[in-house]
């Protein structure tokens, strides 16, 4: 770091402390870039993240899986359930990590734990955090100014980190397509009879997916989507209602539940900025783009930025070039459009497939289940693409430092 003037300035300036913030500081930082971490402390988040197999690859290299660990649940299997009223309904089908030669799709952990286990590792790194919000980020040719409450700084680099409304974004005039669902999900941990064998199961409700994923021991998270009434009423409920009403929308799969502390509700929207980076400003994880929770994919492919990111900019400095100029941010928006794209189509559909009163589109959609329930080179090659996206494959995802 050094001092221009009145401004302190650095490489970098990572903005927001969630997950992809603090894992895009991490790899920057262990690529020796001088990354200086914007963060205030995160609120309590009682949500629980399906990391796939690449992700945990990622943050093994990285050195925070560990202490992730003893935290986190192997999915070795995915069971989805048709749960619909729907006169063409799926048929059940199963997923199972072994065919495609893992041992898991990858591990749940609760939130919480992931973020204490990457904020250990950015201390550390001696990862320098500033715990107040930026209060605005102006881009000039050369480099980036933050307004803090106190201060100013300058960097060369903005990592826009700072989530779904994100001030980075809007820093950088970057617009987004967004398309708001008439569903909420109501999240929640559990604890329960029977033994979930590791197995997440995704019961398709006509108002969205009502999933379990396993979490260590007997223990489970739940994300259960509804119309946002509905959600309402259940979230209203005391634990001894919520404990039955939950059983009776899982059949008695776990057998008898009970509610865990700390209840979420999130409104559903698919939203993607129409472009990933502009004027010294990079956007990863939420700020970049937002999917409902089905399938595991929003903050997996919020790693996948900061991995692909971290090593475009590595790779500029090793180079000797500008981290911030114009080609960086153009070659990081390249890689990850893709990718990004895909998902996020993908997702829609199959959310829209649910929520749609439209005969054939059920249709479609069972012919799709049937058909990957039936032929095992077509469930493989769904199963593969669900894991490792041919699209992306950033180094950290391979296990090798950026
Ligand atoms: C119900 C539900 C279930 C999900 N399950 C999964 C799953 O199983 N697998 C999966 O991959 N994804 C899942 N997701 C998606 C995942 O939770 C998100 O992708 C992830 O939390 C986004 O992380 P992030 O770091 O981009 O944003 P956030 O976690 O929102 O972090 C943004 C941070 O920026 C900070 N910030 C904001 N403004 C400023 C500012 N001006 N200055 C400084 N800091 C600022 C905020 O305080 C916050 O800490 C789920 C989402 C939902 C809603």
């Amino acid at each position: 770091m050094s001092r221009t003037g009145e401004d302190e300035t650095v490489e970098v300036a990572v903005i927001g402390g969630g997950p992809a913030g603090l894992v895009s500081a991490i790899a920057l930082a262990a690529a020796g870039i001088d990354a200086l971490l914007i963060a205030p402390s995160a609120e309590d988040d009682h949500r629980t993240t399906a990391l796939l197999a690449g992700s945990v690859t990622a943050l093994t290299t990285l050195g925070a899986w560990q202490a992730c660990l003893p935290h986190a649940a192997p999915l070795v299997a995915m069971r989805i359930i048709d749960d619909t009223r729907h006169l063409l309904r799926a048929p059940e089908v199963m997923f199972a990590a072994a065919e495609i030669g893992l041992e898991a799709f990858g591990h749940n952990i609760e939130n919480r734990h992931l973020i204490a286990a990457l904020q250990r590792r950015a201390a550390e790194l001696n990862i320098r955090r500033i715990t107040a919000p930026a209060l605005a980020v102006a881009s000039e040719p050369t480099g980036a100014t933050i307004k803090l409450a106190d201060r100013s700084l300058r960097a060369r680099l903005v990592v826009g980190a700072d989530g779904q409304h994100s001030l980075c974004r809007a820093a950088a005039g970057i617009a987004t397509n967004k398309r708001a669902y008439p569903q909420t999900a109501l999240t929640l941990n559990l604890a329960h009879f029977k033994p979930h064998h590791d197995v997440t199961t995704e019961f398709h409700t006509e108002h969205g997916p009502f999933t379990l994923v396993p979490l260590p021991g007997r223990r489970s998270s739940l994300v259960c989507v509804l119309d946002p009434p509905g959600a309402a009423a259940l979230f209203a409920m005391t634990d001894e209602e919520l404990a039955v009403e939950i059983e009776r929308r899982a059949h008695s799969l776990l057998g008898k539940v009970s509610v865990e502390p700390g209840r979420g509700l999130f409104r559903l929207a698919v939203e993607t900025a129409r472009t990933l980076a502009r004027d010294r400003i990079a956007l990863v994880g939420e700020a970049a783009h937002v999917v409902p929770p089905i399938g595991a994919q929003g903050l997996n492919l919020g790693l996948r930025d900061a991995a692909t990111l971290a090593e475009i900019v590595a790779d500029a400095r090793r180079q000797g070039a500008d981290i911030g100029s114009p080609t960086v941010l153009a070659r990081y928006d390249l890689q990850r459009r893709a990718d990004v794209t895909s998902r996020t189509i993908a997702i829609d559909l199959l959310n829209r497939s649910l929520l749609t009163g439209f005969v054939p589109v059920h249709g479609a959609r069972g012919l799709s289940l049937f058909l990957a329930d039936r032929i095992a080179p077509l469930r493989r090659a769904l199963m593969r693409e669900g894991v490792t996206p041919a699209a992306s494959q950033p180094r950290l995802m391979r296990g090798e430092m950026v």
